[in-house]
């Protein structure tokens, strides 16, 4: 899979496949089984006792993405929600200078595009894909009416709105008062958490985008933390080798990832 990260690219209308829709039920007897694809989920969409799954939006679509590519930019109405497969998504502050900040990722535990739940919302950040890989999408309508027939769904929904805007709030603090190295170390552990994977496939040039901060500060801390064994980098992909290490060099702002929603018995 292509990791390579170039911000800012948008290239051309996204590939759309069409979705298998709610009601093509398959001999399991899921009904939304159509739309995860083999191994391939959103946490958000994943039948769950709670929510109905004919409520789920109604124009689902598969997109594929390419790393670097905008799916909606600051100021742009909102019309689509996408609600990430195998790719990942992250929200940017672009300033006029060109400078830009990561300020949040998103993966198969939730959804981009959240003005769409108000309709007819700019996007207030720019959204843009941070691999390649696939994703589904809906309709800012069909978003909205999911939303107002399934209390369950919205839950869900808004919990990762909820989440999200805690996240961005955060790392507006964690870059004004933390340092590079408490900020890496907790960007590895945040990543590592949402992804389930001690191995991130990220390169220390797109590290440094998504931080805001030189490549020759993050390649300073990487080499501090390769020397105390809490980290490996090799060609793309840095390993997380000594979690406790890396928490213990992370800033206050790291928090372990919360459980999915719906996923507490409620
Ligand atoms: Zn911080």
């Amino acid at each position: 899979m292509n990791r390579t990260h170039v911000p800012g690219k948008r290239d051309g209308p996204l590939r759309v496949s069409p979705v298998s829709h709610q009601k093509d039920r398959t001999p399991s007897g899921n009904p939304i089984a159509g739309l995860l694809y083999g191994t391939e989920t959103n946490v958000l969409l994943m039948p769950q006792q709670d929510c109905d799954p004919e409520a789920l939006p109604a124009d689902l679509e598969r997109i594929d993405v390419r790393a670097g590519q905008v799916v909606c930019d600051r100021g742009e109405p909102c019309e689509h929600a996408y609600f990430p497969l195998s790719a990942c998504f992250c929200y940017r502050c672009v300033l006029s200078s060109g400078a830009s900040l990561e300020l949040a990722r998103i993966g198969c535990e939730g959804f981009a595009g959240w003005p769409a739940m108000t309709g007819g919302a700019f996007m207030p950040f720019r959204t843009e894909a941070v691999s390649d890989g696939s994703s589904l999408r809906c309709s800012a309508q069909a978003l909205q009416e999911s939303l107002a027939v399934s209390p369950a769904f919205q839950q869900r929904v808004m919990r990762h709105f909820q989440a999200v805007s805690d996240e961005i709030a955060r790392t507006a603090a964690c870059t004004r008062f933390h340092t590079v190295n408490q900020r890496i170390c907790r960007w590895l552990l945040t990543e590592s958490d949402r992804t389930s994977n001690n191995e991130l496939d990220i390169t220390l040039t797109a590290l440094a985008d998504a931080l805001g901060v030189s490549s020759r500060a993050v390649s300073a801390a990487v080499h501090q933390l390769q020397q105390c064994g809490a980290l490996e980098c090799t060609r793309g992909v840095l390993r997380l080798l000594d979690r406790g290490t890396l928490k213990a060099g992370a800033c206050e702002c790291y928090r372990p990832l919360q459980p999915p929603a719906g996923d507490d018995g409620d």
